[in-house]
């Protein structure tokens, strides 16, 4: 299995059949498991074996299942499967982390994210330091002797920066701290991330790995040591986990999702050179654009652009106009999915932030987020610029 492409391992990878050989991967709805003996019981508490369940929180065959597929897909020793992506930013950090230990995270977060950052880490005394990701000196300033780990979004959302994960990897490294990579817009098909040097990737598995609307999901992907060592017991204590149902879903979603995001890539990519060279826009962001201030990094890390666009209607009014002109897309702020859906991160994403911390971010008040779906790319297009017109 690991000389097979990742197109590959994402329909195989991590399979378990039951006496029955299906072929299509079976739904455990169960939440407990039966020992034949009191012995068995206890035996199985002391230490389960590979294919041994003792309670749904803990695992679970269909969980399993796509635990290990999402980790052959990653190139990752191991997985931990969990109730959504923030259950995996949150479990992936906080099991590591004790009070009195320093972190450096880049500034550009999800909200979420940096909720948890700001608010819940340094509320049990964990020091944070921010940086804008894209500067690697500032990284370098802040990465200290007693750094213990480091924590960005290989792209940000909504202004698309991209970090570069090799070389802040290698500065993390050196002051032996662990890089903890949110990699939600990478998505594992266009990732690379623990080759280039992360040591844990996380996945919001409700974005492009369900990738049709329908289930919350995470995982946390790393060494098997930290993964059954650190992440499990703190996660099966801790209720995070992710049901079996999800799984079942997300195991259906991963057969599909190199085809998917490429698709969604290439039709981004047209969008955005398109609307670029209409030049009706006061900014076109996408990662895949020469114009982008990290486009040579972009195509070393990852290859494409994303399946992610941004554009600036140049005012609040002007992209409120744009969005309720428009037909295709759907006014709403999942990412990922196979429908193509519009934000306006000011108003509803990234609400809660100052306008100052906006205004520093990028998060101007006339930008809006595309996440590319299946559509055609032409309709996609027609539809913008319908909408540009109006607005
Ligand atoms: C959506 C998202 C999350 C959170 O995932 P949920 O499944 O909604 O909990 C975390 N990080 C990034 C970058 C995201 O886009």
């Amino acid at each position: 299995m690991n000389t097979w492409n990742k197109r590959t391992k994402a329909v195989h990878a991590g399979i378990r059949r039951s006496q029955y050989n299906e072929v299509s991967e079976a739904i455990f709805l169960t939440q407990g498991f039966v020992y034949d003996t009191a012995e068995a019981a206890e035996a199985r508490f002391i230490e389960a074996g590979e294919d041994e369940f003792i309670y749904a929180r803990y695992g679970n065959p269909t969980v399993a299942m796509f635990e290990d597929r999402i980790a052959a897909l990653e190139g990752a020793e191991d997985g931990f499967a969990t109730a959504s992506g923030m259950a995996a930013v949150n479990g992936a950090l906080t099991s590591m982390l004790r009070a009195g230990d320093h972190v450096v995270s880049a500034r550009a977060l999800f909200g979420s994210c940096l909720y948890i950052l700001e608010e819940v880490l340094t509320r049990f005394g964990v020091e944070v330091t921010f940086v804008d990701g894209t500067d690697l000196a500032a990284w370098e300033a802040a990465i200290r002797p007693d750094t213990k780990a480091v924590f960005f979004e290989s792209i940000s959302n909504p202004t698309l920066e991209v970090i570069d994960i090799a070389s802040v990897s290698k500065l993390a490294h050196a002051a032996g701290a662990t890089v903890i990579v949110d990699n939600v817009f990478a998505t594992p098909v266009f990732s690379d991330a623990i080759a280039q040097g992360a040591d844990v990737v996380v996945y919001s598995a409700t974005k492009h790995i369900d990738g049709q609307g329908r289930a919350l999901g995470g995982v946390i992907l790393g060494t098997k040591e930290f993964i059954r060592g650190t992440v499990e017991p703190y996660m099966k204590h801790t209720g995070g986990s992710m049901s079996p149902f999800t799984a079942w879903v997300m195991l259906k979603g991963l057969e599909t999702i190199d085809l998917r995001v490429r698709a969604q890539a290439a039709t981004a990519q047209v969008l955005a050179e398109g609307l670029e060279a209409d030049g009706t826009l006061s900014n076109v962001i996408y990662p895949g654009l020469n114009s982008h201030a990290q486009a040579a990094l972009t195509a070393t890390q990852m290859g494409v652009g994303g399946t992610v666009l941004s554009i600036d209607a140049g005012s609040q009014k002007a992209a409120f106009a744009l969005l309720n002109a428009l037909d295709i897309w759907t006014i709403s702020n999942n990412l990922g999915d196979a429908k193509s859906i519009a934000t306006h991160p000011a108003t509803t994403t990234h609400q809660r932030l100052s306008d100052e911390t906006k205004d520093s971010l990028g998060i101007t008040p006339g930008l809006i987020r595309l996440s590319v779906g299946l559509e055609d790319a032409g309709d996609l297009l027609a539809d913008l610029r319908r909408a540009i017109a109006i607005s």
